[in-house]
């Protein structure tokens, strides 16, 4: 595939001809699209991959994005859905069947994993959970009904990272479809289909939209795959992005090369100074030189994003709850992503959070440094 730059992909690709020398696209809010005659209508009903005919199908905002984000990911083609997690359970059931074993990573975003174990249970689809962190325990764990290895590198509230060329070719000796979440590393810092990963799925809610201003989700890989998720999956159950919604993600993604770079600095000094601090027990943050699998995450990985993790030594709530409350300038909220910094504490979401009780996860925004410090370090004296 030709090289672009990535600012050709984010500011020209798919919009050399807009209407009128627009720099920005049109939103098509229509939902239907007309014919010239009899033939035409046809053609577009017998391949509404390719065509425009109804917008729970295709839409020209829409495409635009699609386009930039397959290029984007070294794909060959994309779709945008209503929901990253829409574009997740999609990817996956359209290569599953009854009678069917998946295989993924233990950690992975809480509604993927509720969608395996329990929405696919109903349907006789079996599991099994991987940490994900040795190819052969992934080996092991592939049985002759396995159809996807499905993995999320690195996870997103423990940071664990997978071999994605071990993993890969495992899967091509076996005939098993992969899938990853490249949510985290956004394909301006991982690239899984270089290292022969069969489809990638985003939130698109999260840094290719970067505003905390839309909901969406997008798959990217080969052009047969991405058909057949199209049309197996995404007319059936209708997980149809808005084309405002498309918009706005066009919108977002314009800065994304831009805005990486600076989540990447600001979690890199936050990850630091957490790491120096006499109440932090671990930091978890794949880009730092003494994690566990720094190497790994060199080899794959360009450089970092926002989010990560750190464990307090207490293992007291009211402390904890103490040390969340006092801070002002990380809002205290769920996703990640956008332009600001968050905290998510474990023990918000987990009712029995064992010794994850003091486990809490930071989004690094784009404030100054400065800002973002002094508020931790006020929180940390707070805490005593
Ligand atoms: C947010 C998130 C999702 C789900 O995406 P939605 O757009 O919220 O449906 C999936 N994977 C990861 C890693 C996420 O952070």
């Amino acid at each position: 595939m030709e090289k672009k730059y990535i600012t050709e992909i984010l500011h020209h690709l798919g919009e050399d001809d807009l209407p009128c020398g627009a720099v920005n696209p049109p939103i098509f809010q229509t939902s239907i699209f007309s014919f010239k005659g009899f033939d035409e209508f046809s053609t577009a009903l017998s391949d509404e991959t390719n065509h425009f005919l109804y917008t729970r199908g295709n839409n020209p905002t829409v495409n635009i994005l699609e386009e930039k984000l397959a290029a984007l990911e070294h794909a060959e083609r994309a779709k945008l859905f209503g929901s990253g997690v829409a574009a997740i359970v999609s990817s996956i059931s359209a290569f599953l069947k009854s009678g069917d074993h998946i295989v993924t990573v233990k950690d992975c975003y809480s509604w993927t994993s509720t969608y395996v174990t329990q929405y696919l249970a109903r349907f006789g689809v079996e599991h099994t959970y991987v940490e994900g962190n040795d190819v052969n325990e992934i080996e092991a764990a592939l049985k002759p009904n396995t159809k996807i290895i499905y993995l999320e590198s690195p996870t997103t509230f423990t940071f664990k990272l997978q071999d994605l060329t071990e993993v890969s070719s495992l899967a091509k000796m076996r005939g098993v479809k992969t899938i990853i979440d490249n949510t985290w590393a956004t394909p301006i810092y991982q690239n899984p289909i270089d290292f022969g990963i069969d489809l990638v799925v985003h939130s698109a809610s999260k840094y290719l939209g970067g505003n905390s201003d839309v909901v969406g989700g997008v798959v990217a890989g080969s052009d047969e795959d991405v058909r057949r998720i199209f049309e197996k999956e995404f007319l059936n159950t209708g997980a149809v992005p808005d084309p405002f919604a498309a918009w706005l993600i066009l919108r977002g993604i314009r800065t994304l090369h831009i805005r990486m770079p600076v989540h990447f600095q600001n979690a890199m000094e936050l990850s630091r100074r957490l790491q120096k601090s006499e109440a932090v027990e671990s930091v978890l943050y794949p880009m730092l030189e003494s994690s566990e699998q720094y190497a790994l995450a060199k080899k794959q990985m360009r450089g970092g994003s926002g989010l990560f993790s750190f464990k307090l030594k207490t293992r007291d709530i009211d402390r904890i709850k103490k040390f969340v409350n006092s801070l002002r300038f990380f809002r205290r909220a769920v996703s990640w992503g956008g332009y600001e910094s968050l905290i998510s504490p474990y023990a918000v979401s987990h009712r029995d959070p064992g010794d994850n009780v003091s486990l809490i996860r930071i989004h690094a925004g784009l404030e100054e440094i400065e800002v973002l410090s002094e508020d931790l370090d006020r929180a940390m004296k707070e805490l005593g």
